[in-house]
């Protein structure tokens, strides 16, 4: 019988691969994670710039697959209310009340995931962690995919997860088609201090600029992550440090006060991408490698997680005990019908609140701006939105379903 040096190799130790291997950690499958990067640490003198909101059912897998006690000892900051806003005036207010929760999510750092999730996964002899690991090139053929890493080495296995985020070189290497669209925005991000903070309040306002969303952290202070369209993020980058708090404070209303920036101020380009297909042969993408969506709802980590329990689920079906081959053409492709169904119309409804707050027309304007204030008082339609954001609508894998 041939032999392979891994059943499953992932490249990427993000919090979509390590959620993927904590998922499998106690299969059979001998797994193999090399990432790019360095071992993620936590360091509790500064916040990392790289912040995620996590919804109920990311909660619920990473309690799961051991990570979200490993969490709780580091830094995690609980919202049960957001506050959402125009500048036509429509408001609503969301209350994890409302759908009879304690939280409606937490905000906690890319750092704190990563590290929590490589803890959970350290101690399992079935899986390798290889950090500082250069990819030369990825082969695939009819009974394995072989990874040529920088310094020559070659590496075999049986199903390679390419889970190494937007501009995934395993996407690239085996050629998937995807279709990428620039939002014409860039994304600020950074951590301010609010002369009027609110407790565990999330705030959210849609500029005619792009969206402003300010995510609350444990000391007390936010992240801020402003999308804003390429020229006035530009304006907004050349500002000096008072001159930038001042447009901040103003765009959010004065509604937290008088805002000061306490970290450095950064930025990325926004894009949407989909791959068409989520596997080709014995490759398979998850997360940001098949994926990318507008940030204004904190989506995105969480559909990658959602991709990780779901990749895990189809593999493991057989039990644990069972070890079949991982690659089964059946099975990617039930990964992939099942991932598609939420990731495409989540993309859409992100891209729709950006097209319509975004739009030069008063009347669209005015629409959504009614619509907001009108959604507030009526109870069910409000539940169901804050149900589908808190990722608790549409087929959930068991590992993140609420028992
Ligand atoms: C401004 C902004 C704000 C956001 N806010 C939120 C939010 O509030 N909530 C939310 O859910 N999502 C948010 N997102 C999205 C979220 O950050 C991503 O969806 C998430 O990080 C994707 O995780 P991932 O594991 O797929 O990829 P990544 O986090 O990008 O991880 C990829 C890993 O692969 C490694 N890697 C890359 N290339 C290679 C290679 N060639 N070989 C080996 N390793 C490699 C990298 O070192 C990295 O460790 C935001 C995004 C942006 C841009």
């Amino acid at each position: 019988m041939t032999r392979f040096d891994f059943d499953i190799i992932i490249v990427g130790a993000g919090s979509v691969g390590l959620a993927f291997a904590a998922a499998m950690r106690e299969s059979n499958y001998r797994i193999l994670i090399l990432d790019s990067g360095d071992l993620p640490r936590f360091d509790d003198s500064s916040y990392d710039l790289r912040v995620n909101t996590l919804n109920l059912a990311s909660e619920t897998l990473l309690n799961a697959v051991g990570a979200w006690s490993n969490m709780q000892t580091k830094r995690v900051s609980s919202f049960d209310r957001i506050k959402v806003w125009d500048s036509a005036g429509g408001r609503i207010q969301f209350l994890a009340d409302e759908i009879g929760e304690q939280h409606l999510g937490h905000v906690v750092e890319a750092g704190v995931v990563t590290t929590s999730l490589v803890e959970a996964i350290e101690g399992y002899a079935n899986i390798e962690l290889r950090f500082d690991i250069h990819l030369q090139s990825v082969t695939l053929s009819e009974d394995r995919v072989e990874v040529i890493l920088a310094n020559n080495e070659r590496i075999s296995s049986l199903l390679l997860v390419g889970a190494d985020g937007g501009n995934s070189t395993v996407r690239e290497s085996i050629g998937f088609n995807v279709s990428i669209s620039s939002y014409d925005q860039r994304a600020l991000v950074a951590q301010v201090e609010a002369s009027e903070p609110a407790r565990q309040t999330a705030f959210q306002v849609f500029l005619p600029t792009g969206p402003l969303a300010f995510l609350p952290l444990a000391d007390g202070s936010y992240s801020i992550v402003w999308s804003a369209e390429t020229s006035f993020a530009a304006q907004l980058m050349q500002l000096t440090e008072t001159g930038f708090e001042q447009q901040l404070s103003a765009a959010a209303d004065y509604e937290l006060g008088d805002l000061r920036l306490i970290s450095q101020l950064a930025s990325f380009q926004l894009r949407k991408l989909e791959a068409d297909n989520y596997f080709s042969g014995r490759v398979v993408l998850a997360g940001d490698s098949a994926h990318i969506i507008h940030p204004l709802a904190g989506m995105g980590v969480n559909l990658g997680l959602m991709d990780a329990a779901v990749l895990s689920e189809v593999l493991q079906e057989g039990g644990l005990e069972s070890k079949p081959d991982p690659f089964q053409d059946s099975r990617l492709r039930q990964y992939q019908r099942w991932r598609k169904s939420s990731n495409v119309p989540t993309a859409y409804i992100m891209d729709g609140f950006d097209w319509g707050f975004r739009h030069p027309s008063k009347l669209i304007q005015t629409v959504l701006g009614a619509g907001l204030t009108l959604t507030n008082r009526m109870d069910f339609p409000k539940q169901e939105i804050i149900r589908f954001a808190c990722g608790l609508r549409g087929d959930l894998p068991s590992i993140a379903r609420r028992v």
